[in-house]
């Protein structure tokens, strides 16, 4: 069914829901968090005057309530919903989509738990037997997608915006065109602009044939000091400022932070890459304020993503690492902090990569990334975590690699490749 057609005549009230995501608290108000469906069907709903609450679920409680904050109406005791909405992201957290819809069916038997979201899209015969939910609501919900989301129900300082849905290529290790098959644009944005920060949500924002019209208005905004912030989620299409390098130009006029451009392909692109960089260094970009979106445990394997790194070194722009998971993965148990390691049953692990290259590639990127911002010529973890004795970490914090190394145990290079298996430093002997 549609989810226009779960809303009846006599639907009052609808419970909103976001999982329990394993998402770090501090990025718990975060623009890639926020659960924009959730606040665009609060919107529309509220057009059919049918009342609606968001809730967190959090720790199997009704009372998980959005940081404490973000409920839009006051919590009432006697809250009873006609219709539940569970919202879901990635595939691999879908073990917290069925808890919540478990959660909430134990809660309200009688009420339809709907279930919508990308994993919802993505794999929805899977959603409705393993979440036991009464229907999965896949791509956007037509109606709510003009209006404005219902911000009042978030404590957030930002908007998010779409310019563009779907996207104009059909890369093999994305799910945009199962998702959003559909390429649609606007022409316009200048009447939903209701905040002065905004982070663009589209999937390939200057494939729009109409963004150096909406950049135009962006500046004329940002002019007018109705905005003063801006920032995309996603990668840059390189090929696309490759052919119109004035997009840079009007990104960087309009204020845009951070941009980043993305390089998925191999080694042998690192020229084209480098174009694409300097086009926007050329806009007034610094090298350092740049990010390179890399995908690895993909098929390109640790040795040509550590070469790609040790390129984006030489140019001085830091790296969004981004670790592949098949699209119809519906578990991840990665933990970070593993010092023993973990297997595939862990969770998924490309035939090109191991769990040691994993690890150390993902420590790289950190490493190369404090490097790149603080303009340093290594990294070291003692320093970082005040370990050195101050007057020498003083004087040699802005010394070269090759000095560093004489007096600093841990000094980690990142101008050259490193191998997986290096033997690093063992801090545990360091007093
Ligand atoms: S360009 Fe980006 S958004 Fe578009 S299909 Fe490729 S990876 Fe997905």
């Amino acid at each position: 069914m549609l989810f226009e057609d779960w809303i009846k005549n006599d639907t009052k009230s609808v419970l909103l829901v976001e999982p329990d995501f394993p998402i770090p608290n501090k990025s718990r108000n975060h623009e890639n968090f926020l659960p924009i469906g959730l606040l665009k069907l609060a919107s529309y709903l509220r057009t059919k005057k049918i009342e609606v609450k968001l809730v967190r679920h959090e720790n199997n409680s009704l009372t998980g309530d959005f940081n404490q904050l973000r409920l839009s109406i006051a919590p009432k005791d006697d809250f009873s919903p006609d219709l539940i909405c569970v919202t879901s992201i990635f595939t691999y957290w879908s073990k917290y989509v069925a808890e919540a819809v478990s959660y909430y069916k134990t809660l309200y038997p009688k009420v339809p738990v709907l279930v919508g979201g990308i994993y919802a899209s993505l794999l929805p015969q899977h959603c409705k037997e393993y979440t036991k939910c009464d229907d999965v609501i896949c791509g956007t919900v037509e109606a709510a997608e003009e209006i404005i989301p219902a911000y009042d129900l978030v404590n957030v300082d930002y908007q998010i915006i779409h310019t563009t849905r779907g996207c104009i290529r059909r890369c093999g290790c994305c799910g945009v065109y199962e998702i959003e098959p559909q390429w649609t644009y606007k022409e316009s944005i200048k009447d939903e602009i209701v905040k002065k920060k905004i982070v663009f949500y589209d999937n390939n924002l200057i494939a729009n044939p109409y963004i150096k019209d909406i950049l135009h208005e962006l500046i004329e905004l940002k002019e007018q000091r109705k905005i003063s912030y801006i920032e995309s989620q996603s990668g840059f299409d390189g090929r696309i400022l490759i052919k119109k390098p004035e997009i840079a130009t009007l990104l960087k006029q309009a204020g845009l932070k951070n941009p980043k451009i993305a390089w998925d392909g191999s080694l042998k692109e690192a020229e084209n890459i480098y174009k694409q960089i300097s086009i926007l260094t050329e806009a007034g970009y610094k090298a350092k304020e740049i990010s390179v979106f890399m995908l690895y445990n993909y098929d390109l394997d640790y040795e040509e993503m550590e070469y790609k790194r040790v390129k984006c070194f030489d140019w001085g722009v830091q790296i969004t690492d981004c670790r592949f998971r098949p699209l119809d993965s519906t578990f991840d148990n990665y933990s970070p902090n593993k010092t023993k390691g973990q297997c595939s049953k862990d969770y998924y692990i490309h035939p090109n990569w191991t769990d040691s290259g994993i690890r150390k590639f993902r420590r790289n990127i950190r490493r190369h990334n404090i490097c790149v911002r603080h303009e340093t010529e290594f990294h070291s973890s003692l320093l970082e975590r005040k370990k050195i004795p101050i007057k020498k970490a003083q004087e040699y914090r802005g010394a070269s690699f090759e000095i560093a190394v004489e007096h600093i145990p841990d000094a980690w290079d990142p101008k050259v490749f490193h191998i997986i298996d290096e033997i690093e430093y063992d801090r545990s002997k360091f007093k």
